[in-house]
């Protein structure tokens, strides 16, 4: 395990058990050289406590490197709870988690993330007050969306030499809270919308609403378009997927959506313009980060306007070295982190 944390240039990692209400938690500080550390709670099922500290480390320096180029003071982590396959009382089961996180003193901030609501985050204020996205501090999803949106923008002009995105074709794969609100902006923005989902009613949705084209599930990656916008899952493009591409440019909110870091040169040698995921994606983050803050709604939306300053500088340096985006900001983000 300290093999795993140095390779990551790890912090700290605490587990903590609550065997009354079956709580099995792992939270992983990466680095908090900016600030207190930030990040998403896991609530799913894993095959055994190794794969769940792995996730938990993988992710939490995601999240480290998000925060360093969005801007703001806040280092990167991430907690995992491991699913029990009966919870009696998840209530309970999540104040408990509060409890875990308030023994950190601070050290570490929770948010909503895959498999946890913001009922949940209530249940974890009831310990702590170092918990985002409650009921009462709203969505960030339509924030991430607004930030994907400026992002779409600023790779238009990089690759294309225009943002205006009046009959640009957009290819979206994915219309959840984020793809879908995306597609509303994209439309009123004026683009031509092709759209994929592995729920149709979405599908329908986006057709009668935005006049979307509809794509099969399999055929999205490869739709002939200008950009894509990957807003389902990680992990889309290997080098097979990237060999089928039939687009200008990758801008979408997905995470980690390069299966590993070398397939950013593959799309570099393909000429397709790369949007890093971490840095396009980050309203989501900015909003949690300044809403905890008390910062106004305005001043949140004046920093989201920072991800397209921020991609434009990254395109800069990728077209001035003739590196991958990917690692630019990877390397940018490290200065920052490792001073
Ligand atoms: P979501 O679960 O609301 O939506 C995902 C959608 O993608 C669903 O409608 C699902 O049916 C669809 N989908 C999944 N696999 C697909 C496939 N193979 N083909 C077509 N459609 C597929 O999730 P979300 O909150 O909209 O987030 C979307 C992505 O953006 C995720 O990767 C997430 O990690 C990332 N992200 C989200 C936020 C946020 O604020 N919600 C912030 C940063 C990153």
């Amino acid at each position: 395990m300290f093999d795993i944390m140095d390779a990551a240039r790890f912090e700290t990692l605490h587990l903590a058990q609550d065997p009354q209400t079956g709580l099995k938690a792992i939270i992983a500080i990466h680095n908090t050289q900016l600030g207190p550390a930030l990040g998403g709670c896991r609530f799913l099922p894993y095959a055994n406590t190794q794969l769940a500290v792995q996730d938990a480390i993988r992710l939490a320096q995601g999240m480290s490197y998000k925060a360093a180029l969005a801007g703001l003071d806040q280092g990167g982590g991430k907690a995992v709870i491991m699913r029990p396959p009966h919870i009696n009382d998840r209530a309970a089961l999540f104040e408990a988690f509060g409890r875990f996180i308030e023994s950190l003193d601070g050290r570490y901030i929770t948010a909503m993330d895959s498999g946890t609501s913001s009922v949940d985050m209530d249940c974890i204020a009831q310990a702590t007050q170092h918990v985002t996205s409650t009921t009462q501090a709203g969505d960030p999803s339509p924030h991430t969306a607004m930030g994907v949106f400026a992002g779409i923008r600023a790779t238009a002009y990089a690759r294309l030499g225009s943002d205006d995105l009046e009959d640009l074709r957009v290819a979206i794969q994915g219309l959840g809270n984020v793809g879908y609100a995306l597609a509303e902006q994209l439309h009123a923005a004026g683009a031509e919308l092709l759209v994929s989902d592995l729920d149709l009613g979405k599908v329908e949705l986006a057709i009668e609403q935005f006049g979307a084209h509809p794509v099969p599930n399999h055929e999205i990656l490869s739709v002939p378009c200008d950009i894509l916008a990957p807003c389902g899952v990680g992990s889309v493009f290997d080098e097979l997927a990237v060999s089928r591409l039939r687009c200008s440019a990758v801008a979408g909110a997905a995470n980690n959506q390069l299966a590993s870091p070398d397939i950013s040169d593959a799309l570099q040698a393909r000429g397709i313009l790369y949007a890093p995921d971490y840095v396009i994606n980050a309203g989501g983050l900015i909003y949690v980060a300044l809403n905890h803050r008390g910062e106004s709604l305005p001043s949140i939306t004046a920093h989201l306007a920072r991800i397209s300053s921020r991609l434009t500088e990254i395109f800069a340096h990728a077209q001035a070295d003739k590196r991958p985006p990917a690692r630019v900001a990877d390397a940018l983000a490290e200065r920052l982190l490792y001073p």
